[in-house]
């Protein structure tokens, strides 16, 4: 891989401009086969009829071994996500069950 600023100073990464004049937005993909690798298209790419099809990678392809680690790094990500959101679902069936009792324990 080619030494590049570590991830996340995209502001020294230079965006090219594209041959319809707009400059090149920087973007990253996440997918299993190219996790965080980024890019650089045109702000009209997309569209149907007149989207602009300028495309440049900015990273180099990841050597397998890395790619295997950033996707189970993505997915131990993504299960700890859930769990954050399972806890707090959690706490605050918890804060509802807290009250109930105080309200019992009070007024009964
Ligand atoms: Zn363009």
């Amino acid at each position: 891989m080619r030494p590049g600023p570590p991830f996340g100073e995209e502001a020294h990464v230079v965006a090219p401009c594209c041959c319809c004049g707009k400059v090149a937005q920087l973007q990253t993909l996440w997918t299993k086969s190219n996790p965080m690798t980024r890019f650089h298209a045109c702000p009209k790419s997309g569209g149907r009829n007149n989207g602009c099809r300028f495309f440049c990678w900015v990273d180099d392809e990841m050597p397998p071994h890395e790619k295997g680690v950033m996707a189970w790094l993505l997915r131990r990500m993504r299960q700890l996500e859930q769990d954050i959101e399972r806890m707090r679902a959690r706490e605050k069936k918890l804060w509802v069950a807290l009250f109930i009792l105080w309200v019992v324990v009070v007024f009964v």
